[in-house]
């Protein structure tokens, strides 16, 4: 199986190359020629697997030039028992009725990120060695603070690799700097910014395409790559989970195989729940995809209008990691839906651009309308939805997760589809303390500090807050400098120990 680009169809290269190269040169994202199928008799043959076995299967199918060993040992590297809190990797839990909710956070940093980035820097090794060998490859990120760390911890002491993370100063919360400046680790760097995510994220962007120091870095032996989401490499673990969530309920006998079901995805920049779509275009039996967005509702409207317009107002939110106006993996979507034209999507991603805004095609639009669902909602609803679920059914769940919940009631009261649904849950609620004892005892918190509110938390709820976040309690900081934007180049030789 080859890959093209979203912007140069006739364009064909590796796997291997597509997830070592992150995105393409004509700065569109990579994607399969043709999208493998799943019968019915692949998923009775994976419902009895366990997470890595179902995993391994899967990939092969995306993954044509690696080898199965080559794949079982990524896979065996990424969910290695301890690594995830959970030994199913990503359970499935029943809350109520039809709704389940898919928990995709046992991992080390207690997000879903960890689910992709825990796998990349395996599929991304094994790559720059059947490609070029020998060269070390840097990984260059730039964080608002969930994707730090998740990269952090799926790099750290990675053979072959280097990870330099830029954090802006002030703008990650005091458990997102904790998690990252006590990184463990021989490769791995973590610099603060003079500045905010903007400055850190072109710092990043000006370091990448700099010639002069990408010359340095060949002549020591190194690369850059990129882990950002826009990499196939972080998108296809992404579509193993929703597919072994598929088979843990047939497993259980909450469906039989075959039955469809409704997906619900909290959503920023798009990557999560195309993974699902993908997952549906394989013939996973999904019916609906629910998109779920917090009061930066850009998807919603696009959803429901096909017209893209980021022109509108950011809104910092409790659910942060959803703060996104411009949604990128997107792009293969519409590439998908577009009959893969290129032209036309050159056409509107220059718009976007230039004007901040584009309309899709009708033939599109209509597409839009069979495959997904669409709803936001504000701050007081997504309380109100973590308060309400706990309250009824005893389970807690995180501010991201919570807006999902909330869209969904409002999808059932509005259709009147009470196809069994599997909900993504993307954070453990103990990743943002603060905004969850605000919703289970508005005006009542009584610790300001982060561990003071972890152990409020567990005893408001009964519910025990996962060790990895409490450890972080008494380790040491390893990391404390500080960068002004413009010396960013500098942190990164000094961090790679090559002299200017
Ligand atoms: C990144 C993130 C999301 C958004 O996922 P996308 O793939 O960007 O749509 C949702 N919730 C949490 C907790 C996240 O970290």
């Amino acid at each position: 199986m080859n890959y093209t680009s979203t912007r140069d169809k006739a364009l064909k290269v590796s796997s291997c190359e597509a997830i070592t190269k992150g995105i393409s040169s004509d700065g569109g994202l990579f994607l399969p020629t043709e999208i493998p199928s799943l019968t019915a008799d692949d998923i009775s043959r994976l419902v009895p697997l366990g997470y890595k076995q179902r995993a391994k299967d899967i990939l092969a199918r995306f993954l044509t030039d690696y080898t199965p060993q080559e794949l079982s040992a990524c896979v065996e590297g990424a969910y290695a028992d301890g690594k995830f809190s959970s030994e199913a990797v990503a359970p499935v839990v029943n809350i109520h009725d039809g709704v389940n909710v898919l928990e995709l956070w046992k991992g080390p940093t207690c997000a879903f990120k960890d689910m992709a980035l825990q796998l990349l820097p395996h599929l991304l090794t094994t790559a720059s060695g059947k490609l070029m060998s020998d060269t070390q490859t840097v990984i260059l990120v730039a964080t608002s603070g969930d994707t730090g760390k998740a990269a952090l911890e799926g790099f750290s002491d990675v053979a072959g690799t280097k990870i330099l993370v830029f954090y802006p100063n002030d703008g990650v919360s005091p458990m997102q700097k904790l998690q990252m400046t006590t990184q463990e680790g021989s490769n791995v760097g973590v610099c603060a910014v003079q500045g905010n995510f903007d400055d850190a994220q072109n710092g990043v962007k000006a370091i990448f395409t700099d010639e002069a120091i990408v010359k340095k870095l060949r002549e020591n032996g190194c690369a850059f790559s990129s882990a950002n989401s826009m990499n196939w490499g972080r998108l296809v673990p992404q579509i193993v989970y929703y597919i072994s969530a598929y088979c843990d309920l047939v497993a259980s006998g909450a469906i039989a195989n075959g039955e469809k079901i409704n997906v619900t995805v909290p959503t920023g920049n798009f990557g999560n729940i195309l993974a699902a779509y993908y997952a549906k275009r394989m013939g996973l039996p999904i019916k609906k995809l629910i998109c779920a967005s917090n009061a930066n509702n850009v998807l919603t409207d696009f959803i429901n209008t096909g017209i893209y317009d980021r022109n509108r107002h950011f809104y910092l939110t409790s659910s942060p990691s959803m703060d996104i106006l411009i949604s990128s993996n997107l792009e293969r979507l519409l590439f998908e839906l577009c009959g893969r034209d290129d032209a036309c999507i050159r056409e509107w991603f220059g718009k976007l651009k230039a004007e901040g805004r584009y309309e899709v095609s009708d033939s599109v639009k209509s597409q839009i309308s069979d495959l997904f669902a669409a709803g936001f909602c504000d701050d007081a609803a997504t309380k109100a939805a973590i308060k309400d679920t706990f309250e009824k059914y005893g389970y807690l769940c995180d501010t991201h997760t919570a807006v999902a919940v909330s869209v969904y009631n409002d999808y059932l009261a509005k259709t009147g589809d009470d196809t069994p649904v599997l909900i993504a849950s993307t954070a453990s609620p103990f990743k943002f303390c603060s905004s969850v004892l605000d919703a289970l005892k508005p005006g009542k918190k009584e610790s300001s500090d982060e561990f003071g509110m972890i152990e409020e938390l567990e005893a408001v709820s009964g519910c025990l807050a996962p060790a990895q976040l409490k450890a972080l309690k008494g380790k040491k900081v390893r990391f404390t400098d500080v960068s002004e934007k413009e010396n960013m180049d500098r942190a990164v030789f000094s961090m790679l120990g090559i002299t200017e």
